[in-house]
């Protein structure tokens, strides 16, 4: 079986961090996906591991 788990992008264009879900198939696949927050294309993908839709992180933990 494939891997899945989530991957963490931070959006350009409003600085919203998004995490995103993603899972490895055997087939090669494209696709987009776009921020939470804005719309913006977040990440565009090609291969084997698909990217599902972005859920924007509930707050930003500042430990500073
Ligand atoms: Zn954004």
């Amino acid at each position: 079986m494939g891997q899945h788990g989530t991957e963490e992008f931070t959006c350009e264009h409003c600085g919203g961090i998004n995490i995103v879900e993603y899972s490895d198939y055997p087939e090669p696949d494209a696709g987009i996906v776009t921020c939470a927050r804005c719309g913006s294309i977040l990440l565009e993908w090609e291969g084997t591991r698909d990217y599902g839709a972005a859920m924007l992180k509930p707050d930003f933990e500042d430990n500073s």
